[in-house]
Formats: C-alpha cells, structure tokens, sequence
C-alpha cells in the first residue's frame, strides 16, 4: 500500500456533499472504512450509498449527536483513525448585521463542531495512532469583508490546530488543517455562478478550485506520507494576490 493511501477508519464530517464528499470518496477509494454524518438523513445517506461509506444523520454542534456518531463508528468498525473536521457554513453580512443568534450560530458549526468531534473521537485517535485534518478557509487567514464570523471561527480552527497538534503529539496523533479559497462546490457555484466543469486542473493561473483538489491535500494531511507534518495548515488558493503595488 501506498504511504499517501488511508487506512483504517475514517470519519468525515459534513460528507454529504462538496469537500467532505470528495474526500469521502478518496478515502473509499484507498481501501478506508468511512463514515460520513452531515443534517440531512436522506442526503447522507444516499451520498454513503452511492460511494460506499456509512452515512449517519449528526449535527455536529449536537454533543450528544457527536458521541452518537463515534461510537457507531467504534460499533461498526472497531476505531477510529481518521478525523476530518470538514462540516461548515456561514453567510455573509456586515458587522453590523451579524445578530448574537447568526454569530453563535456561525462560531457554533465551525469552530465548535470541530471542538465536539476532535474531543469525542479522541481516545480512539490515540489508541491508534490517528490523524486529524480540520477546515479553516483563506477568510481564518487574512480575513474576508462580510465574513467576519467566519473568518473569526476560521482562524480558531487554525490556533486550536496547532495548539492540540502539541498536546497530543505524545500520543501518536497528529493534527493539522487546510486553508482553501475559493472552491467550486455547490454552495459557491450558486454564490459565484462558477461551475466546476470550467475549470482546468492543469491550469495554475486560477482562483477557484475544485473540491477534488482540497480531497488531494486533506488525503496526504490524512495518510503516512505526511509524517513530519504536525500542526500546520495548507493554503490552497491558486494565484496569491499580490498584485498590487503599495503607494509610496
Ligand atoms: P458545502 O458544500 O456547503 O457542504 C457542507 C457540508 O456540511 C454538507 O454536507 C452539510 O450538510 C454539512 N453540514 C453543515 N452544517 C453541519 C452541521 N451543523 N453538522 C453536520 N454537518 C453539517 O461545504 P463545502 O463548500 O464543501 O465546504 C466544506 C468545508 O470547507 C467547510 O468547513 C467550509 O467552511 C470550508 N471551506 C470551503 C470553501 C469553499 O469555497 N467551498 C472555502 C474555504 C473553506 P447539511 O447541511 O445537510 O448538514
């Protein structure tokens, strides 16, 4: 086997559809027991049918949901090795917008859905040496107008990265992040009117990509190969903007 293949268990959060589904996928491919959870019964799991994993209806800001999750996961498969913290949303607005209920909402999904599941699948992590690869965004990084929420919840999921990849390095279990732009999964393409199909892998000069493309990096972050990579997050936004010259 291959060391960029990924074995054992794994569990994808928000896999119904987007990243999560193309990981999802990937990791089926490798050989990997998978299980994915997202709201939506019937969409889980008919996504799950469809490429071969186990499809479990969890909120992820629902602890009693998470534990629910894992331990299905430890029933059916005996473990859990992999963990990706893919589950997310946001919406946009100004600041001034941005009501108590959307805010906690919003710091809830992302940065607690992350909290709730890395947490209950960590005995489990340990006992086997496991991965865990969580989603911040290039808003967690450098900010994003109208997106202050997110990218807040983001650049938490960066620091709380980095933080646990310390504390649990002494158990064997590594945990690092990816950071992607814009990317052409359902959600964007109806924001963005921007479809997968006109974009070209082979073409660096873009700033959208497809989910495919952050399955690749979440795949390595997740599999042998990435060893002596502990509490980092990837970017992944095709052309760096940089373009432009500072007024002097
Ligand atoms: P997506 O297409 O909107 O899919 C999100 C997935 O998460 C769905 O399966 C959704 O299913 C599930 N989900 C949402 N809230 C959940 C909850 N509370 N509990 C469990 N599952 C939940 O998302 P995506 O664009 O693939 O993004 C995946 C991750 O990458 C997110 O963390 C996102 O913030 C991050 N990201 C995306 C982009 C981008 O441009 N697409 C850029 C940077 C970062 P249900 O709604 O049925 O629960």
């Amino acid at each position: 086997m291959s060391r960029f293949s990924v074995s054992g268990t794994a569990i994808v959060t928000g896999g119904s559809k987007g990243i999560g589904r193309s990981v999802a996928e990937r990791f089926v491919d490798d050989g990997a027991n998978v299980v994915i959870c997202s709201r939506t019964e019937e969409e889980v799991k008919a996504t799950a049918e469809e490429i071969g994993a186990l499809g479990v209806a969890c909120d992820v800001t629902d602890r009693d949901e998470v534990d629910a999750l894992v331990e299905t996961t430890v029933d059916e498969f005996g473990g859990v090795d992999v963990l990706v913290n893919n589950a997310g949303a946001s919406f946009m607005s100004n600041f001034e917008g941005v009501t108590p209920n959307g805010w906690d909402r919003v710091i809830d999904i992302n940065l607690g859905g992350t909290y709730n599941c890395t947490q209950a699948a960590g005995d489990h992590l340990k006992d086997g040496n496991g991965s865990v690869v969580n989603l911040s965004s290039l808003a967690g990084v450098q900010g994003a107008p109208y997106m202050s929420h997110y990218g807040a919840a983001k650049a938490g999921i960066i620091n709380l990265t980095r933080t646990l990849a310390y504390e649990w390095a002494s158990d064997g279990v590594r945990v690092n992040c990816v950071a992607p732009g814009y990317v052409a999964t359902p959600g964007v393409q109806a924001q963005m009117g921007v479809s997968a199909d006109d974009i070209d892998r082979a073409d660096p000069e873009r700033s959208v990509g497809e989910p495919e493309e952050i399955a690749d990096i979440i795949r390595f972050l997740a599999s042998p190969a990435s060893s002596f990579v502990v509490g980092e997050t990837v970017l992944a936004r095709g052309v760096p903007d940089i373009a432009e010259t500072p007024e002097v």
